[in-house]
């Protein structure tokens, strides 16, 4: 649905009062168009550490324009600095002194990047150092303004070479709505990654997706098939119109199933194998709200909740891990929400499922192997029929409540899912990453 505000604040009378005022001001967001380069400017590359010669080497791969010699009156696209390097608390001033300058110098929507060594990894003042890294990331989003964003990427030692899709994800302008997250690389061994066509990185890969129909899983389909995957849409029997029509438009494939019936993950395996010879890409985007305060909630709403959006991507997961059905350096997905981190009212039934997907997470990421990973990504306020009918009180406060002072776009979860997705993501395991414009509420 149209943003009103966004609408008014757009306008010269609105710009005049919303500086004036001090209003939220939403800025128009860039979102990625197929066949434009990755960055649109220049990237300024700063910082001395582990990473210093991957990152201008990642920069020249994607044909990202960069400089370490910034000028004065340049404008910038984005900022990446490798603080791996800092090893003391007072070390950590060189943020200051390659940030503090430039932030009047940045475009709109500019992209900031930190990127450290994961501090578990360390002891005393380097960790110390390593830690606070994470305070500085968050307020820089905070305060960059103007559709910009700020993330961390933690790299693990050894995980150099394999930051490559995370780096430019972060910097394009896919990451529109991704703000102010703590992305860890190389959590566990990995093998040297993929290295794909970035405009295509999914040509021959096999994706299925659930609840692929409408709303977000039907971006989510369009963003992997642009990629180049072949798409298996999964939705209940009542979607099917739509469904086959999206199959039809992607050139994918579909499979009408409720995901809670019991043969599900069989019938989905099955398929997989007979028609695909198995799936390289999972993603557990259907899911349900059925909202009532815990002392008004009956057990069948609950288990409904529950069943859709936890034990079924659970079965299914199970089900094509048991088999084999998943390709080596496969992906599994899965679809949290900020509610499963703070907490919603009226959503316990909710928010437990989708906590439980972030378990899912947790519980995967150390057992999976071939080079299969698992992530999660956590919406906020996207803007979709499900938002649409939220009373007007509680969406204003969803859509402005966060860095952005916007709601999303179905599209910005798409794009996080396809970076995931992205064979050259293999580094990329046990994350769950908030597609939410850095909202206020939660951790
Ligand atoms: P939506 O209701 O528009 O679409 C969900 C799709 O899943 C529908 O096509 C539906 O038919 C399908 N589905 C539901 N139950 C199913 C079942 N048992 N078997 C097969 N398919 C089934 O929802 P959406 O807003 O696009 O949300 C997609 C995902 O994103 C959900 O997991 C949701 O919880 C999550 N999410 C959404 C938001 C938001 O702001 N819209 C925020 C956080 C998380």
């Amino acid at each position: 649905m149209t943003d009103r505000y966004q609408d008014f604040a757009s306008t010269s009378l609105g710009r005049m009062l919303v500086k004036s005022l001090g209003l939220p001001d939403p800025v128009r967001l860039d979102r990625y168009v197929a066949g434009s380069p990755l960055v649109d400017g220049i990237v300024v590359v700063g910082g001395t550490g582990r990473l210093a010669d991957q990152v201008p080497a990642i920069l020249d791969r994607l044909g990202v324009t960069r400089t370490d010699a910034p000028e004065e009156g340049a404008r910038y696209r984005g900022l990446v600095f490798d603080a791996t390097g800092l090893r003391d608390p007072g070390s950590l001033v060189a943020l200051r002194d390659f940030f503090g300058p430039l932030m009047r110098s940045l475009d709109r929507c500019a992209r900031l990047v930190v990127v450290g060594t994961p501090p578990e990894r360390l002891q005393g003042a380097e960790r110390v150092a390593q830690r606070a890294l994470e305070g500085f990331t968050r307020s820089l989003g905070k305060e960059v303004g103007r559709g910009g964003t700020a993330q961390l990427v933690y790299v693990a030692e050894g995980a150099e070479g394999a930051v490559g899709s995370t780096v430019g994800f972060l910097l394009s302008p896919k990451s529109a709505y991704v703000s102010g997250q703590v992305i860890r690389v190389g959590a566990r061994v990995l093998q040297p990654a993929e290295e794909p066509d970035w405009r295509r990185p999914l040509v021959g890969k096999v994706a299925l997706v659930t609840g692929a129909a409408r709303g977000i899983g039907e971006q989510i389909s369009r963003v992997l098939a642009r990629d180049g995957a072949t798409v298996v849409g999964v939705d209940v029997p009542q979607a099917a119109s739509d469904l086959i029509g999206l199959a039809r438009q992607l050139d994918g494939d579909y499979l009408t199933l409720d995901i809670t019936a019991k043969d599900a993950p069989k019938r989905i395996a099955q398929h997989l194998t007979a028609s695909h010879g198995g799936v390289d890409v999972v993603v557990h985007n259907a899911g349900i709200t059925r909202d009532r305060r815990l002392a008004n909630l009956d057990p069948e709403r609950w288990r409904s909740v529950l069943d859709v959006n936890l034990v079924a991507p659970e079965r299914i997961t199970d089900e094509l891990l048991a088999q084999q059905v998943v390709h080596a350096n496969g992906r599994i997905v899965g679809v949290a929400s900020i509610a499963g981190i703070a907490g919603n009212l009226g959503q316990t039934s909710y928010a437990t499922s989708k906590a439980g997907v972030i378990g899912l997470v947790d519980a995967l990421r150390d057992t999976l192997d071939r080079d299969i990973t698992v992530n999660a990504v956590a919406p906020g306020f996207i803007e979709t029929a499900m938002t649409a009918a939220m009373p007007f009180g509680p969406r204003e406060v969803g859509r402005r409540l966060n860095s952005l002072s916007q709601g999303g776009l179905p599209v910005d979860v798409a794009e996080t899912v396809a970076w995931f997705a992205d064979p050259a993501s293999t580094a990329v395991t046990g994350n769950v990453v908030r597609v939410c414009g850095q909202m206020l509420l939660g951790a």
